[in-house]
Order: C-alpha cells, then structure tokens, then sequence
C-alpha cells in the first residue's frame, strides 16, 4: 500500500475499539505496517484481521500497558516482524468521574497506573527501538480535560494531565535524536468509552459547552494522529493538539 505513512511500522496501545480502531485502521490506510495491541484480545485480533483484508499489513500483540514485560514484548513483535518501530500511539485509557473525596485510593491508583504509567511505560520501551532507527514520533493521547477542569473526574484529569507535561519533558530530551513526541487533546468522541461509560446528562452538558454543538468520531481523532505521525508533521515536536469542536476555546 503508498501512502503518507508508505514504509513505516506503527505500535498503537488501546486499538480494539473505539479511537484506537479508527487510528489503527487510518494508518494502515496510509501505508504503515500496524502492530495492533490491546487488552481484548478477539476484538483486536478482529480488527487486524478487517485491515489486511482491505490489503493493508497487521499484527496483533496483546498488550496490559501497565506492564513493563507487555510493552518489551510488544516493541520486539514490531522489530521482529516489520523490522523497526517509527510510531508509537499512547492511546489506551480509563476514564473515573468521582470528584476529589469520592476518588477511592483504588481508583486513583488503577487510572493512574492505565493512563500515566502506561504512556510513560510506552515511551520507555519505544525510544531505544526508535532510536536504532534515527527516529520517530510518540503520539500520546490526553484530553481537554488533560488542560482544563470540570466537576469531578479527578484521577482522569490527573492522569491525562500528567502525560500533558511528560509528553514536553520528553520531546525536549530527544528533539536531537529525532524523536518527535506530541499530545493529542480530544474533546468528547463517540466511543465505547463515552457511551458505556458517561452519563447522558454529563455528556449533553460537554456538547452544550462545545461550539461545534456535537460530540466528535473517532475518525477526526485519527487524521491528527496521523498528520504527527507523518514526515508532514517534520518540524513538529513538544505540541499539544486539540481535536475539540473548540471546546478548550470557549
Ligand atoms: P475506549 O472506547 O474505552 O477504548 C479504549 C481501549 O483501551 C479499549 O479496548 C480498552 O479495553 C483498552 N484498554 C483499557 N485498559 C487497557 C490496558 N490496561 N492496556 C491496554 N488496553 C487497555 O476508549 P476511547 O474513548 O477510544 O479512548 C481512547 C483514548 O482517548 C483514551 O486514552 C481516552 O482517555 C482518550 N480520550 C477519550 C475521549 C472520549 O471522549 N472518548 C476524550 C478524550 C480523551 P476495555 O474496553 O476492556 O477497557
């Protein structure tokens, strides 16, 4: 397959469903040779297995991102199968809506552990494959609610604001290595996420507030990651991306 992403092998954490599907099968679309992992194993191997039946190349590797073991493993399937890694997509999470005396230390511990320490964790195993490599890009996925507040949610917004300023901290430390690392901010998107998790008042109070007077699909949530996947995005590091129907604007 040619495309804006011909010759190059992506790692996406969270790819069975929802944002994590669309990117998978957005950058396979493009060309890229995608390592699809995830912690449901029959939905992600479903996935892999729609792509290379549309002609594009898959692998499915089962991937807890709060294991350390999970992501070497992960990383060495890449290298083993396609021969290198130049994109790793950070994107499975949680989500957790208690606010601060609700948040149980249980919660606190397991989002963080899913949405902080998987991404740092991601990044650790990647950097050293990326570097044999000359390069690549990290596209870690926050949230508006990784920059701005809202009633409760406290864990989640920690987390996701954690992986805000890791992602910076890392681009930084290896800009000169050629290592692009950026943070993707999605606004309120239609995923298993949303509408098994979220409360239909909550999210018709998150549309009200968002400009664009609708929640977003997972498929506008890909195109940004696969532009700072792509060499387009060359110059492009440290950067925080919303894809937000203008909400943070408001
Ligand atoms: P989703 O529909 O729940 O899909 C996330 C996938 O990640 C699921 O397959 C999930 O499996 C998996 N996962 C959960 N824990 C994991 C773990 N420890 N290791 C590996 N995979 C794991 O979520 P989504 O809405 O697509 O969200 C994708 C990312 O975007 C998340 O980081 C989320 O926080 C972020 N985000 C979402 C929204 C939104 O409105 N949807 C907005 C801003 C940011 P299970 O189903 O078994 O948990």
């Amino acid at each position: 397959m040619s495309g804006r992403l011909s010759g190059k092998v992506a790692l996406i954490s969270g790819a069975a469903l929802g944002m994590g599907f669309a990117e998978a099968q957005r950058l396979a679309i493009e060309g890229a040779c995608v390592v699809a992992s995830d912690i449901l194993v029959d939905e992600g191997e479903q996935l892999v297995s729609e792509i290379c039946k549309s002609g594009g190349k898959a692998t499915f590797v089962k991937l807890d991102v709060t294991s350390e073991t999970d992501w070497q493993e992960a990383v060495e399937t890449a290298v083993s199968t396609y021969g290198k890694l130049d994109i790793l997509v950070n994107n499975a999470g949680i989500v957790a809506l208690e606010g601060v005396e609700d948040t149980t230390l249980e919660i606190w511990n397991k989002v963080m552990a899913v949405n902080s320490t998987g991404t740092f964790l991601g990044m650790k195993a990647a950097i050293p494959a990326m570097r044999k490599n000359g390069g690549g890009s990290i596209i870690n996925i926050s949230s508006v609610w990784g920059i701005t507040g809202t009633a409760g949610a406290t864990a989640y917004q920690a987390s996701k604001g954690a992986i805000r300023t890791m992602t910076k901290s890392a681009a930084v430390q290896y800009a000169a290595e050629g290592i692009r690392v950026n943070s993707v901010h999605p606004g309120i998107i239609t995923t298993p996420m949303v509408v098994e998790g979220v409360p239909d008042e909550m999210r018709e109070s998150v549309v009200a507030q968002t400009p664009m007077g609708r929640e977003g699909l997972p498929e506008e949530v890909a195109n940004m990651v696969l532009f700072l996947a792509s060499d387009e995005a060359s110059y492009v590091t440290g950067g925080e991306y919303l894809v937000d129907g203008g909400y943070i604007a408001l």
